[in-house]
């Protein structure tokens, strides 16, 4: 079978290598991979910034938003054709990793597949242990690729409301930075909650993004024209702050435009050296006086996922075809290169595996 691999640390290595039919183990299954969605970590490794090979290996198959269904469930309670997500991350034996929680990982010696020392999901095949599969209804067969990246949306959400019900006075007013897929799903999932959304990025009001942000009732607001640190003065204290640009320095804006008693939750990756000048002074005054929290998250676990799987569904629901909106490009295993090249209106890029 053919898989689109990179060799990490290389900078644009990406390249299609052949790979033998895994034969699934005694209790795993194996799965005919269906999609695969790029994102900008993907990007990243292809850039030679981020990722890491499997050990005896000198090139990383990319892919780790995948959607597949069940080829031979061997002896296992899958059925035939099922649909599956299979998890990111594959734990270590640190204690929370042993309780189903790698996302929490504490020795960081975890794999994750198509990132860091294990093989991703952008190939033919792949044999798996039913422990890292998630069902999906056959329902959401069009959109369930984007389960993953949902996932990393759904649990920085829901940390941040956790975190902010320290504090009696409800959120008001909601802010994502970035209007990506993660960004996207963000605002749905605000939205969806109910909460006042604003989505910032840079693109004009007339582009795909903006339009899908107001689509769903939040508010665009277009960063080229307004500074983070003075949105407090147009649109109120920020309660709840999502991040996700992965830009450090706007990282750095949001958490002095954050507002009292606010919660900013970081879960854009930046894997460049770029420095900031910062007034530290006014930043540490600002959290202690405000009781502000900033937090970081990264991956997520079995629990996330199937949340995810949920909210696609209801979003799907409430807002029909919006999700199919931020899929705007598919291109097929052969091509997949090209989706390692972002384009300027461009959201989610899905490749089809045949
Ligand atoms: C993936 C996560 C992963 C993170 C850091 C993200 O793009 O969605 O699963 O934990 O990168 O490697
Ligand atoms: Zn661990």
């Amino acid at each position: 079978m053919k898989a689109g691999a990179v060799t990490p640390s290389q900078r644009d290595s990406a390249r299609l290598v052949e790979m033998a039919v895994p034969s699934p183990g005694r209790s795993e299954v194996l799965v005919k991979i269906l999609e695969v969605g790029i994102d900008g970590t993907d990007i990243e490794i292809n850039r030679g910034q981020y990722g890491e090979p499997p050990e005896d290996h000198d090139f990383l198959v990319l892919g780790h938003e995948a959607l597949g269904s069940i080829e031979n469930p061997g002896t296992t309670e899958f059925g035939k054709g099922e649909l599956v997500v299979p998890l990111v991350r594959r734990p270590d034996g640190c204690v929370n990793c042993r309780s189903g929680q790698s996302d929490m990982c504490s020795e960081r010696n975890y794999h994750e597949c198509g990132i860091r020392g294990a093989h991703g999901f952008l190939r033919g095949y792949l044999a798996e242990a039913p422990g890292f599969l998630v069902r999906v209804p056959q329902e959401l067969r069009h959109l369930a690729v984007l389960t993953e990246p949902m996932s990393i949306a759904t649990k920085g959400i829901d940390q941040a409301i956790e975190f902010h019900r320290r504090s009696a006075n409800p959120i008001q007013v909601a802010l994502v930075l970035g209007a990506g897929s993660l960004g996207l799903l963000a605002t749905a999932s605000l939205r969806l909650q109910g909460f006042n959304t604003y989505t910032l990025d840079i693109v004009p009001k007339s582009s795909l993004k903006a339009q899908l942000v107001e689509a769903i009732r939040a508010s665009y607001l277009d960063g080229s024209d307004s500074l983070i640190t003075e949105l407090p003065r147009q649109i109120g204290n920020l309660d709840l702050v999502v991040e996700a640009t992965g830009n450090s320095t706007i990282a750095f804006q949001a958490i002095s435009a954050l507002g009292v008693n606010g919660v900013l939750c970081l879960m854009g990756v930046s894997t460049g050296e770029k420095p900031l000048e910062i007034c530290a002074d006014c930043l540490n005054m600002e959290m202690v006086l405000g009781n502000k929290v900033v937090f970081g998250t990264v991956s997520s676990n079995r629990g996330h996922f199937e949340h995810a799987a949920q909210l696609l569904g209801q979003i799907d629901h409430r807002w029909p075809g919006w999700l199919d909106r931020i899929i705007t490009r598919r291109l097929t295993l052969g091509d997949f290169r090209d989706a390692l090249q972002p384009t300027a209106d461009g959201i989610k890029t899905v490749i089809e595996i045949p």
